[in-house]
């Protein structure tokens, strides 16, 4: 069974709990250096849905990522979260950064996946837009409660996403990748990567993979390349829940690696062109 790993392209800047103003490192070289080695060590395609202003500011990183035979995939151009959109900001946006693609590294895109993952009733909109544009598939959907963000009512695994209710299977359209979640008793518990990966023990994630992978079901995980950053910046946060939650990126490298060894992972793309539908 395959699984899904994808990388979210943005830098610490992309915190949106950060002071816009804020002087803060660019690290995103090196971090996603180190994740690229670790693809590569144990021959990995992976799924990077790029914020757009990161590809004027490292174009030869962007070119790397295409080289290595990695899914690009679009993660809006300035890492805005979609309640803060429109669907014309959203469409110039989607259309800025096919150009941006197809004039620079001669690379198409198909894949969604919304800041924040903030895909949910009310911005149900983008689902349309997206169509229109042409993607196969979206991977914003976290069918879990968090504070920020989560659509627990929405299905769990892969299915056909329409704008109208994106807590429903349809029947055709475009393909819905959720972000894994362990069941527990009623609960949906994210365990798709991110913060949940550094902080939850690895045994919860393996566990949540397994019992997918046990009914054909492949898990979707995601990683930022701050997270596992050798070497945090010291950056000014706000409150104290921000601090302890920011930092803690010195085991992630040797999760996502135990993770490799035990379980088979691939782009979102490959999984899309694989999917028959039955
Ligand atoms: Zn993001």
């Amino acid at each position: 069974m395959i699984n899904i790993f994808t990388v979210d392209l943005e830098d610490w800047k992309h915190i949106h709990y950060l002071n816009p103003e804020d002087e803060v490192p660019d690290r995103l070289e090196e971090n996603t250096g180190l994740i690229l080695g670790v693809l590569q060590d144990y021959d990995v395609k992976a799924t990077f849905f790029i914020v757009g202003e990161v590809v004027e500011k490292h174009p030869s990183l962007i070119r790397s990522i295409i080289q290595h035979g990695h899914e690009i995939g679009f993660h809006t151009y300035h890492h805005t979260p979609l309640w803060n959109h429109s669907r014309e900001e959203l469409r110039r946006e989607i259309r800025k950064f096919r150009k941006l693609m197809k004039e620079s590294f001669s690379t198409e895109f198909y894949g969604f996946r919304a800041p924040l993952f903030s895909l949910n009733r009310k911005t149900s909109w983008a689902i349309k837009v997206l169509e229109e544009e042409g993607f196969l598939y979206d991977s914003s959907i976290f069918p879990a409660w968090n504070p920020v963000y989560g659509e627990p009512g929405a299905p769990r695994t892969p299915y056909f996403i329409k704008s109208q209710d994106i807590t429903k299977r349809s029947h055709h359209g475009m393909i819905e990748l959720p972000l894994l979640t362990y069941r527990f008793l009623t609960f949906n518990i994210p365990a798709a990567g991110g913060i949940y990966l550094r902080f939850l023990p690895e045994k919860i994630i393996s566990k949540a993979i397994e019992k997918f992978n046990t009914l054909d079901n492949p898990a979707v995980i995601y990683i930022h390349p701050r997270e596992v950053d050798p070497s945090p910046p010291k950056l000014k946060l706000p409150k104290f829940k921000e601090k302890l939650f920011t930092y803690k990126t010195e085991e992630t490298l040797k999760k996502i690696e135990n993770l490799f060894k035990k379980f088979h992972f691939t782009s979102a793309i490959n999984y899309v062109r694989g999917w028959n539908i039955g």
